[in-house]
């Protein structure tokens, strides 16, 4: 069986078909693709996440999913406030040691702060994402389906909570783009010619005054994180919000400028990113 491609609802619904019949075949019927089913007596589907995506990678063709999450439960994270949360791993390794080992490369590509480049990466590959694999593994969640948009209505989005949305079709996000209330996304991939039809979407991770002026050119809208003590024309940028030396106001779920579409925006480099960021003339 070749799971080519993306396997998203709307393209591909016999997956669920699939994914029922490696479950438990006895559990077929005609009302599978309406009801999450059980999967024993006493495991069921963990209803705060699906599978949106399982695929190849835009970067190297290896096998990826994408898990969405945080759809029964508000998240808390300070920074970002409530948003639905992404997940972009390998489906056969663990993304705890594919961060370290280089295997992250199919979801995270050229970024600078993988752990097989600077490892300055924010992610804890080790927690959530650990978490989220090993119950993607497990068979714990059910794939998303054309109703479940109505979870995402009006929610906010965070496009890769762990690795970079580019890597997949954006035909993918596309239906969740139309019925969320907003949304946020990152890409380092702003170079590759995959990346092209993201702008507009996510923002272009700029690590340089000189990416700033690269990704801008393409026409992507950009997020710059800095060195604290290099000056920026403050005419080309908004300073985040939700940063430390902006006074933590807000909330992505709330600001949501990292759409992609509105400004560029800077930040100054903190915690273990910050000594890998050089003050620029
Ligand atoms: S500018 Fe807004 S959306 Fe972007 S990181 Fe800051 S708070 Fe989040």
């Amino acid at each position: 069986m070749v799971l080519n491609n993306h396997l998203f609802f709307l393209i591909h619904k016999p997956i669920h078909f699939l994914k029922t019949m490696s479950i438990n075949s006895n559990h077929y019927s005609k009302n599978s693709f309406k009801k999450p089913l059980k999967l024993e007596k006493s495991l069921t589907f963990n209803s705060n996440g699906r599978v949106l995506f399982e695929g190849k990678s835009n970067i190297d063709n290896q096998d990826i999913v994408v898990i969405i999450t945080g759809l029964d439960n508000k998240t808390s994270n300070k920074k970002t406030g409530d948003m639905l949360q992404t997940w972009i791993l390998l489906k056969d390794h663990a993304p705890n040691t594919s961060h370290k080992d280089g295997l992250n490369k199919s979801v995270c590509g050229n970024c600078p702060h993988a752990g097989y480049n600077n490892n300055s990466c924010y992610v804890k590959w080790f927690q959530a994402p650990l978490q989220v694999w090993k119950s993607y593994k497990n068979n714990r969640y059910d794939y998303f389906k054309k109703s479940d948009l109505n979870l995402i209505k009006g929610r906010s989005l965070r496009l890769g909570s762990a690795g970079d949305p580019t890597v997949i079709p954006l035909s993918v996000w596309q239906p969740l783009l139309d019925v969320a209330k907003n949304h946020t996304g990152y890409t380092h991939q702003w170079r590759e010619n995959f990346a092209q039809q993201y702008k507009g979407i996510v923002q272009a991770s700029c690590d340089s005054f000189q990416d700033y002026l690269l990704a801008s050119g393409l026409g992507f809208k950009c997020f710059y994180v800095k060195h604290k003590d290099t000056k920026v024309d403050k005419k080309l940028f908004i300073n985040c919000p939700a940063s430390i030396e902006a006074g933590q106001k807000t909330s992505c779920s709330i600001c949501s400028l990292c759409s992609g579409s509105k400004k560029d925006v800077v930040i100054n480099a903190h915690g273990s990113t910050a000594k890998y960021v050089a003050v620029e003339a």
